[in-house]
């Protein structure tokens, strides 16, 4: 009995070796936020965004309160939310002046009649979903956490709820030095994360690249012809390092639980829990692993 489960991953990149421990506590803080909710009869959309948001709000990691910002010294954040079972996604691109894009891509899923919004208008879209108390603010660009008292902290998940029905995120302030108005991979749908009714991925590492090979699609396309989930996610890797010569990782699971990872930068922060909330396991996938 592996459901329901969550794996959790904090970024891929060449994390220095002093904050790799404290990515790992983040991971596995947002893992256990969204195992609750799992464990407590909440779907995996519902998991997938409170683990994203305990990420969002750590400050500890790439995404929300913590992202790093562009050349013009501020943050602009990209988000999405997939839910695997009937193929429906939000994405939010280039938004500024909030802390929690994930909240806003899951409205754009659920309330509106489109999938993607970026920059100023993404920002009124927020301010309408506000008024509309789709969800509630604790201070001006932070939502209060629904369905859990907020406890932890959190940037990309794959959530599995006890129907095997998965759902992916990912949120990120992007890229190092990178221009106003780029927007990355996390909020492109196949990209930056995919889910459908037998897998789910997400991705980290170089957007730009990550596109090139529509990284996320990919990996879940592998599993649906029969590779089990972790030859699946180092197949990514390796087709991705081939086409691309460039960094990423990639997190998997299917809709029994099962899961895999890679990456080719030099670390990525995971957390896994299944079935049980102290059926937990943390660490860093390294390069070489
Ligand atoms: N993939 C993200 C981007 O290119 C960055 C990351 O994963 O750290 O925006």
């Amino acid at each position: 009995m592996k459901l329901p489960m969550i794996i959790v991953h904090g970024g891929a990149g060449a994390w220095k070796d002093d904050r790799i421990p404290v990515g790992i506590e983040y991971v596995e803080k947002a893992a256990r936020a969204g195992f609750d909710v799992l464990s407590s009869g909440g779907s995996a959309v519902d998991a997938a965004e409170v683990c994203t948001l305990f990420m969002e709000n750590s400050g500890n990691l790439n995404a929300g309160k913590g992202a790093r910002p562009n050349l013009d010294g501020i943050r602009e954040l990209d988000a999405m939310i997939v839910d695997g079972i009937n193929l429906q996604f939000g994405s939010v691109g280039a938004i500024t002046g909030i802390q929690n894009p994930i909240s806003l891509a899951r409205y754009i899923m659920e309330k509106t009649d489109f999938n993607f919004f970026a920059g100023d208008n993404a920002k009124k879209l927020y301010d309408r979903m506000i008024q509309d108390g789709y969800r509630r603010e604790i201070q001006a660009g932070e939502i209060e956490i629904p369905y859990i008292s907020p406890v932890g902290d959190t940037v990309g998940c794959i959530t599995v709820d006890a129907n095997g029905h998965i759902a992916a995120t990912s949120s990120t302030g992007g890229i190092a030095k990178k221009l106003p108005g780029r927007v990355g991979d996390s909020p492109v749908m196949g990209a930056g994360a995919y889910a459908n009714d037998i897998c789910g991925a997400s991705a980290t590492g170089w957007g730009e690249h990550i596109m090139r090979v529509v990284l996320s699609r990919m990996v879940v396309l592998y599993v649906e012809d029969g590779l089990d989930v972790m030859s699946a996610a180092q197949k990514g890797m390796d087709m991705f390092e081939r086409k691309t010569g460039s960094e990423a990782g990639i997190i998997v699971a299917d809709k029994e639980g099962n899961f895999g990872y890679s990456t080719n930068a030099k670390a990525m922060p995971i957390s896994v829990i299944r079935s049980k909330a102290d059926n937990l396991q943390s660490h860093a996938c390294m390069k070489e692993e």
